[in-house]
């Protein structure tokens, strides 16, 4: 057998002897959504309003890219995902802000013993280009999770002209986020 490096070592150790404890006080989670367009402006994305010709649609304001921040953030915290935190059955949730829905489940996440490390998010939309909004929708997030802007990142892709991205029917978002436990 290859002897380890010796910066490994300790990790190995842990996985042999700890069975069924945390191996690691880290855990990643994952969020995606997707949500229909339709005629008329702004589009709100990412908790600001975003001048463009087109809304998405929803039974809350359906912001793509906080639902898959919020379920990236609950997921990585084993904890119940959006749609059984806030249904869409619930007509509490009609129209509702969905930057309040994030910082409940960051409150949940934040109570449950976890802070967040970092998140880097992909939101994929034919237009608009979300360049020239990059910075505002991290600035957003940061205050939404009360975060440094550092701690968070946003990246625009188009679908290439093809697909439903592309032919501008929808919008996906995906993020992943990083938590560490406190402590
Ligand atoms: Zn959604």
């Amino acid at each position: 057998m290859v002897p380890l490096p010796r910066a490994l070592s300790p990790v190995v150790h842990d996985v042999r002897h700890q069975r069924g404890a945390p191996i690691t006080t880290l855990r990643i989670g994952l969020g995606e959504d997707t949500h229909r367009l339709a005629p008329g402006g702004p589009l709100r994305l990412g908790g600001i309003d975003i001048p463009h010709d087109q809304h998405l649609l929803g039974h809350s304001d359906a912001d793509v890219l906080l639902h898959a921040v919020t379920d990236a953030l609950l997921g990585a915290a084993c904890l119940p995902d959006i749609g059984q935190l806030f249904p869409n059955t619930d007509p509490a949730n009609k129209d509702r802000d969905s930057a309040e829905m994030l910082r409940s489940a960051c409150d949940r996440v934040e109570s449950a013993g976890w802070k967040i490390v970092n998140l880097d998010c992909v939101v994929l939309a034919q237009e608009p280009r979300l360049g020239p909004y990059k910075e505002s929708l991290r600035t957003r997030l940061a205050e939404i999770l009360s975060l440094g802007v550092g701690q968070v990142n946003v990246k625009g892709k188009t679908g290439e002209g093809v697909g439903p991205i592309g032919e501008k029917q929808i919008i996906q978002a995906r993020c992943v986020v990083l938590l560490e436990k406190r402590a």
